[in-house]
């Protein structure tokens, strides 16, 4: 059988084909990146006509986008999503997220958030075990907005990805602004085996952001050892690829999680082994952070500053960035008024700029501080001089803690 799918007919065939049974939905394993442990699965539409040739969506995703007739097939794939699940559940299988591609469409519908809750509750099914993949296309516009639209998914229990980051049709302002969990990077960002520096450098820094903004990190489309290997040191959280897994039909997959159910756990195996260098840094950065709440990161030369960790301090004032001057007048006016002269004189920005131009690496000082609550305590402030890798500029790492 030949199926001419045309933008005219592609809605009647689509309804067609499901009323055969001949639309199916197939998942692609995510693994995670450091332990190669299973730890999800996305869900991929199959057209397979009675000839058994199956259609890849490329030849009818699009036309269905153009015509609406997507959520309805969106919708569908849910539903066998939903049955797949909960016979994992009621076999006592390993049932791990399974994500749905929901097309931007769906902001349309002004029932969406009920039809989504009344899917999966009438399976019985944890919400917490789907998660809605969204992509930031622009191909309906009006309807509610896309940030009100996947808070309202998030509130209802459920996870939310950023599909196709990195492929064009997404902005750095859509991740900041839009509350998901979980960002998917296009597998157009990766080459086939990371060998280009500038291709490195991007990718390093959309996981460095990634990771700041608390996203889980997911890379598609990876297909070699080499790839995994760089993704690794870019911390990143989970993979989905050819290099693990295709798509698989329900039956292989759902071995596949049963397979996975019956292994002994996987142990951790020893940390420092297992985990990234961005990863080592990040437990070290925490290590660092239990020891001193208050860490500034400091440009002298230019007169600013960002608060890297600001918890937990005895004053809990200060903004989160602003001009270096202002910091430490705002710092030597919670200061014991004995003290005042101490402190401002050792962090002065042109003293510190002496400091730094005679050889010295730190100037540290003990000066008592007046908490929220109204108290004096000892606080140690100790400033780290460098100089910056990249410019010429000489940075402040200020690090402070309470004594008493
Ligand atoms: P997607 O959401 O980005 O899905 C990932 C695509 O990458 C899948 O293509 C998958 O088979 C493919 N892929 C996975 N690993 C690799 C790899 O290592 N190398 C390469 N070259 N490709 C890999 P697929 O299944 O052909 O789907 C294409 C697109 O069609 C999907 O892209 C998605 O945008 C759309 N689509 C598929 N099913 C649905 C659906 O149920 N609803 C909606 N709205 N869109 C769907
Ligand atoms: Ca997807
Ligand atoms: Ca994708």
């Amino acid at each position: 059988m030949n199926l001419e799918i045309t933008e005219q007919n592609v809605c009647r065939l689509l309804r067609e084909a499901v009323a055969e049974g001949n639309i199916k939905a197939y998942y692609q394993p995510k693994y995670d990146a450091l332990n190669s442990r299973l730890v999800g699965a996305e869900a991929l539409a199959r057209w397979i006509p009675a000839d058994g040739i199956v259609i890849s969506p490329d030849m009818f995703v699009p036309p269905l986008e153009k015509t609406g007739g997507i959520t309805e097939l969106d919708w569908y794939i849910l539903e066998q999503v939903c049955a797949m699940v909960k016979s994992q559940l009621d076999n006592g299988v390993t049932a791990v997220p399974v994500s749905v591609n929901f097309s931007r469409m769906h902001t349309l519908e002004n029932d969406f958030i009920q039809k989504l809750c009344g899917t999966v509750d009438r399976y019985g099914i944890p919400h917490k075990l789907i998660e809605a993949e969204i992509t930031e296309s622009a191909l309906a516009d009006g309807g509610e907005s896309l940030i009100d639209f996947v808070r309202k998914i998030r509130e209802a229990g459920f996870s939310v990805a950023i599909d196709d980051f990195g492929s064009g049709l997404s902005s750095l302002n859509f991740v900041k602004d839009v509350p998901a969990d979980i960002i998917k990077i296009d597998k157009s960002l990766l080459s086939s085996n990371c060998e280009d520096e500038k291709e490195r450098i991007v990718l390093e820094s959309i996981f460095g952001f990634a990771n700041r903004l608390d996203l889980v990190t997911v890379a598609e489309g990876v297909e070699t050892e080499q790839q995994l290997g760089f993704l690794r040191t870019c911390d990143c959280r989970s993979i989905q690829g050819y290099l693990f897994s295709k798509p698989l039909p329900e039956q292989e997959y759902m071995k596949l999680c049963a397979e996975t159910n019956t292994q002994a756990e996987v142990e951790a195996g020893d940390i420092l082994f297992s985990q990234a260098p961005a990863s080592t840094t990040n437990l070290l950065m925490q290590a660092v952070f239990t020891r001193y709440p208050l860490i500034i990161m400091c440009n002298l030369t230019r007169n600013s500053y960002y608060m890297m960790c600001y918890s937990n301090f005895t004053t809990t004032e200060c903004a989160a960035s602003g001009s270096f001057d202002e910091l430490i007048e705002m710092g030597a006016s919670t200061m014991h008024p004995e003290d005042r002269h101490l402190f401002t004189d050792a962090f002065k920005r042109e003293n510190l700029l002496d400091a730094f131009a005679k050889g010295e690496t730190s100037v540290t000082v003990h000066a008592r501080q007046m908490g929220d609550d109204g108290i004096y305590r000892m606080v140690e402030t100790t400033d780290y001089l460098v100089k910056s890798p990249h410019v010429d500029d000489i940075i402040v790492i200020n690090l402070s803690r309470p004594l008493e």
